[in-house]
């Protein structure tokens, strides 16, 4: 009798643990995706880290300033509790965008470098030196170096990174349930062409759960057009990360109408970004709730900035505040601005 009272309530208590585990899946919420926004003064530097926790830096920043970006870079790593980055993806050579590799490599570990290929601006001295200081740390065989291609989906875990442009190629097929004529295709007043760096730049659309960001580096107008017209290969997006830090050779109206974020946000500077037209652009387009800055931008003026809530770094003395986004499964997501400690959220739809 004992025995079968003990297994009585050996049987009733793994039933209540079984209970329980299944109650904690059914209703307990996912992990969320992070993405920090990195004050690099004009430059780029954002960091996504996946539910898996694996991490992808979008480039490094500056270099030179005592390390200043570097030291941001692994300020936002540490908030998010890494210990290493996985990937750092490389939109393309410029000094904003790869000047603080190096800076960054010697302070904190790296795994796998992701680029578009070779320098394709071989007649800029600045360019080609960053990229020089690149090839000789991959060079000393302790990274792990991938040569993306638009369709690629990168081999990170927790998300999925799927390559739109790179090396002056486009994606061919649409995304998954993309692939609608994009009524705002009509001609606009067309900047001037660029045939740097920038057009070589690769950017992707990620995807998590039903929660979809863009980062297209810093392509020019026309490869943003060719992506969106006459059908829009990307679809709708719910975190855009504006084009090259919100200028104005970038950010048309065909990209941004056709893919109508939820919310964008500008990675510029105080004297860097953030052009008028391409601010008029975003704000005028259908959907959008909010545009992030995370600077004040001098060019942009009264009339062209977002209120104080939305900008990370005001105008005045820098402190390098960020912007962290909490992003969630069922679509919705959360954006932490740094500089007050204040979350605004952004429901499921
Ligand atoms: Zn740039």
């Amino acid at each position: 009798m004992t025995f079968s009272y003990r297994a009585l309530i050996g049987f009733l208590f793994f039933l209540m643990i079984c209970i329980a585990g299944t109650s904690t899946t059914a209703a307990g919420p996912s992990k969320p995706l992070l993405i920090y926004t990195i004050d690099v003064e004009g430059g780029q530097a954002t960091l996504f880290v996946t539910p898996a926790g694996e991490s992808l830096l979008v480039d490094t920043g500056w270099d030179g300033h005592d390390g200043r970006d570097a030291d941001r870079i692994i300020a936002a790593a540490r908030d998010a509790g890494l210990s290493k980055i996985n990937y750092v993806f490389l939109t393309h050579f410029h000094q904003d965008h790869i000047g603080g590799i190096p800076q960054l490599a010697a302070k904190f570990p790296i795994g796998t470098f992701i680029d578009h290929g070779p320098n394709r601006e071989t007649d800029d001295a600045g360019t080609v030196k960053r990229w020089k200081l690149y090839q000789e740390l991959l060079a000393t065989g302790k990274y792990k170096h991938i040569v993306a291609k638009p369709g690629d989906i990168l081999p990170v875990h927790g998300a999925q990174f799927t390559v739109v442009v790179g090396d002056g190629k486009l994606l061919e097929k649409p995304l998954p349930g993309a692939g609608q004529t994009n009524s705002n295709c009509q001609k606009a007043k067309q900047p001037p062409e660029d045939h740097s760096e920038n057009e070589f730049s690769q950017g992707f659309a990620m995807k998590f759960g039903k929660f979809r960001a863009l980062d297209l580096g810093d392509i020019p107008f026309v490869e943003e057009v060719a992506l969106t017209c006459p059908v829009n290969k990307i679809g709708k997006i719910d975190f855009f990360i504006a084009t090259h830090h919100g200028l104005f050779y970038s950010n048309s109206l065909a990209l941004v109408h056709g893919v109508a974020p939820r919310v964008a946000l500008m990675e510029n500077g105080a004297k860097k970004g953030g052009s008028p037209a391409a601010w008029d652009i975003i704000k005028s387009s259908p959907g959008l709730e909010a545009l992030y800055q995370l600077h004040w931008s001098e060019e942009g003026g009264a009339a062209h900035n977002s209120p104080a809530e939305f900008l990370a770094n005001p105008d005045g003395p820098d402190a390098g505040n960020y912007f962290k986004i909490t992003a969630h499964e069922d679509g919705s997501f959360d954006v932490l601005n740094s500089r007050t400690g204040k979350t605004k959220s952004y429901p499921a739809k």
